[in-house]
């Protein structure tokens, strides 16, 4: 019963002032037991000042450009952009405007970069058909470049970008993101380290419901800026993530057959589908399939070995992957870093390759050997998965 007198306002009013009164005692008590200073732990990467970071020109302002690698600059702690090359001017300044960027070029007077002592490094964000073009622009003007994957349309193309590399004396890297994207590195720290015993089978599927109607799926389904097709795009994802996983183990032969309805006019020009298998050196089978008619999006790959099993599902998107591991027992699920690091981990890496002139951790030749095996792969698909040696 409500004592004479006392409204619910006085009553709120003193528990209240109660309340606070013993907070503030059990917190000073607390913070009495727990709050003193520690020793520095770990090996933190330490941001360099802006004026010491390597400067950086993004060449394509796209989805991916502007959704991902943009915004892996902010994060970054050794690199910094300075440039935005654009055949959208106003997209640019717009974009600059938001970021702190002031230097704009176009695609005709793209060359003028040799003369912009602003920017050391050029990361290449265009369609796949103008991948080794502005590549080798690039690399004429005296800049390092990363390239996005993949890294050009045939053989010849990532041989002349080399080349060229080679010629001016500085570095080309292929943005192969999953080497830095912390549950890849956790699978790969316990494959390497022994823990699951070595490797017998790899499978690897990838793939995602093409767009036609979506400017950035549009050109993927042209020969002419998609390069190839689904392999090229998304089941690379696939075959570089599962070869990065066996350290010193060689391709020694290659199958392949085409899997996508013939009939849909979207694959009128480039493969809609394909299953692949690599045979290892080691004797290892790795084998996936690639598909522009997978829906929802699929990122999976699995790793069979003598001492247990690693289970991948998503495994190489931009934020969320997993890592199950199964060595009898319940399967326990690996806790690793943030997916998302993975941008600017890979836009560090490459600046400080840069910076010494030393090859990035994924070169050139990485990417070359990775055409050369998608090829391979499609010239099998043409002969109904005739085996052949590499
Ligand atoms: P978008 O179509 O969204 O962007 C491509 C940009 O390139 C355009 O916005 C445009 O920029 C520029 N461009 C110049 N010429 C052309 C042309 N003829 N047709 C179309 N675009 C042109 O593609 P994405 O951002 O999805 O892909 C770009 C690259 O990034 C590709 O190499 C792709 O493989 C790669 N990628 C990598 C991913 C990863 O996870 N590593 C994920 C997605 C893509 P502007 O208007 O500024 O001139």
């Amino acid at each position: 019963m409500r004592k004479e007198g006392t409204s619910d306002l006085d009553r709120r009013s003193i528990l209240a002032g109660l309340g606070a009164a013993a907070f503030a005692a059990s917190a000073q008590q607390a913070s009495a037991q727990t709050a003193k200073g520690q020793p520095l732990i770990g090996n933190p990467v330490l941001p360099i000042p802006m004026g010491e970071r390597m400067r950086w020109a993004i060449v394509g302002l796209g989805s991916f450009g502007v959704g991902q690698v943009i915004p892996g600059f902010v994060d970054a702690n050794a690199s910094r952009m300075t440039a935005f090359v654009s055949g959208n001017p106003d997209k640019a300044k717009m974009l600059g405007e938001r970021y702190g960027v002031s230097r704009f070029y176009g695609y005709d007077n793209f060359d003028d970069i040799a003369r912009d002592p602003e920017i050391d490094c050029v990361y290449i964000v265009l369609p796949v058909g103008l991948h080794a073009e502005y590549t080798i622009r690039a690399l004429k003007a005296g800049k390092h470049v990363l390239c996005e994957k993949p890294m050009a349309s045939t053989v010849s193309e990532c041989e002349a970008m080399i080349a060229a590399a080679k010629a001016a004396g500085r570095q080309l890297g292929v943005a192969y993101r999953v080497h830095f994207e912390p549950t890849n590195i956790a699978a790969k720290t316990i494959i390497d380290a022994g823990e699951i015993g070595p490797i017998r089978n790899i499978r690897a599927d990838h793939g995602f419901q093409a767009d036609p109607s979506w400017p950035p799926h549009k050109w993927r389904l042209t020969k002419e800026l998609g390069g190839g097709g689904s392999m090229y795009d998304i089941g690379i994802y696939g075959l570089n993530t599962s070869l990065m996983m066996l350290k010193g183990d060689e391709p020694v032969s290659v199958s392949a057959v085409y899997a996508y309805p013939r009939e849909d006019p979207r694959f009128a020009e480039v493969e809609g589908g394909i299953e692949w298998r690599l045979m290892m050196a080691s004797g290892a089978v790795v084998s996936g399939s690639s598909s522009y008619c997978y829906a929802p999006y699929q990122s999976f790959q699995h790793y069979m070995a003598d001492k247990g099993a690693l289970e991948m599902e998503p495994a190489t998107t931009y934020y969320d992957n997993r890592l199950v591991r199964q060595s009898g027992g319940p399967p326990s699920t690996v806790g690793t870093g943030n997916p998302i690091t993975q941008f600017a981990g890979q836009i560090d890496a490459f600046s400080s390759a840069a910076r010494a002139n030393k090859p990035h951790r994924t070169p050139g030749e990485m990417g070359l050997r990775d055409i050369r095996l998608i090829a391979a792969m499609y010239r099998s698909a043409d002969r109904n998965g005739e085996v052949l040696a590499l």
